[in-house]
């Protein structure tokens, strides 16, 4: 096996995929409501282009892929390319990244699919505030597709939190019952002032290191050993709990050292950092017919741009414009 480490000596075997910009929510860290742009159909990258780069960046030691969007689950044919992903035996491990809103129908052919690991994005329990954070009406929808993907074995189940000042921190305790009694792993995402249309304000972020002193005012929690493969969430256990509590504090403990991965964005360029604009251009290499060892090439200077570490904590709003959702998270 290739194996690729980058200028720090990190090994790159983790790929993140946006596989398109377009969105049934309009989540108020995300997406405008108004003054949307959204890519030229033209200019997002083909399902076989994607399995294209994929291919590649496995022969080159990935072994891990997340598809996520925008929605992924609301581009056509999703089901057959996910199929499609599953079946490249070099990855090892596919997950999707979804809003759970389509689960419903589509958790079934997922994972007869062979997809087995789901994170979906639900940062209130209460259909209301759901209503206020993404602006539209489906916290139905999504609490129902998280019953079915349950139903249907998905393992883990991972509910991903972004925890926003003065929206969501007041529901805390209903987060850390839920762990207790279902097998979810409820994680905290740090608010990040990434893309243009974030509305970041360092009022609104809460750390979490804030959070966890709060849940252990329920109880306390108990840490989980990080496995080998584990990603960058910080995981503990309430007492008797079927589920667990993570955070994922990309903001105030960055985990750049231990950094594994590298993103292509719905429009085909790969991104380096999450937190930096500078990109490298696969998209036009692979429509103009380079070949694979041109296309290896290109993957490889992205893994060598990569930075030592981001300076989000500096980061001004508008610095990073590229929209989360053709970066995927
Ligand atoms: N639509 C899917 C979803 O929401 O799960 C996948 C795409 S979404 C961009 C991926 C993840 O990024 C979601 O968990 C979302 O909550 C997170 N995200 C988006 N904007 C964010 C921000 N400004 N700060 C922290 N997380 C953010
Ligand atoms: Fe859509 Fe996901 Fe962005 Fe929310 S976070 S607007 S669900 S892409």
């Amino acid at each position: 096996m290739a194996q690729s480490l980058d200028p720090y000596n990190r090994e790159i075997t983790y790929l993140r995929i946006s596989v398109t910009d377009r969105c049934n929510l309009r989540c108020i860290y995300c997406m405008p409501v108004q003054d949307l742009k959204l890519l030229d159909h033209t200019d997002i990258l083909s399902y076989e282009e994607i399995l294209e780069v994929i291919r590649i960046a496995s022969d080159l030691g990935v072994r891990k892929v997340r598809l996520t969007g925008g929605e992924p689950l609301l581009r056509r044919n999703v089901v057959h390319f996910v199929a499609s992903v599953c079946r490249i035996s070099q990855i090892e491990d596919v997950s999707v990244t979804t809003n759970g809103i389509l689960l419903k129908e589509m958790a079934v052919p997922l994972f007869e699919a062979g997809l087995r690991r789901i994170n979906i994005s639900l940062d209130t329990l209460n259909p209301l505030k759901y209503r206020k954070i993404t602006q539209r009406d489906c916290f139905d929808a999504v609490w129902e597709g998280l019953q079915v993907a349950e139903a249907v074995g998905f393992s883990p189940i991972k509910l991903n939190v972004v925890a926003i000042r003065g929206v969501n921190d007041d529901e805390l305790q209903h987060f850390a019952e839920l762990s207790v009694q279902r097998p979810y792993h409820v994680r905290f995402i740090e608010y990040m002032p990434i893309g243009r249309d974030s509305n970041w304000s360092p009022e609104k972020y809460i750390s979490s290191d804030e959070i966890k002193c709060k849940l252990e005012t329920f109880g306390p929690l108990h840490k989980i050993p990080r496995a080998v493969h584990d990603g960058p969430a910080e995981r503990y256990r309430f007492e008797s709990a079927v589920g667990e509590i993570g955070f994922i504090s990309a903001m105030s403990h960055h985990f750049c050292p231990s950094c594994n991965r590298l993103r292509l964005t719905a429009d085909g360029m790969l991104r380096p950092c999450l937190f930096a604009d500078d990109e490298v251009d696969i998209k036009s290499p692979l429509r103009n017919g380079r070949s694979q060892e041109d296309l290896k090439e290109v993957f490889q200077l992205a893994i060598a741009r990569k930075p030592k570490r981001h300076h989000a904590e500096v980061l001004v709003q508008g610095e990073c414009i590229r929209p989360m959702s053709t970066i995927g998270g």
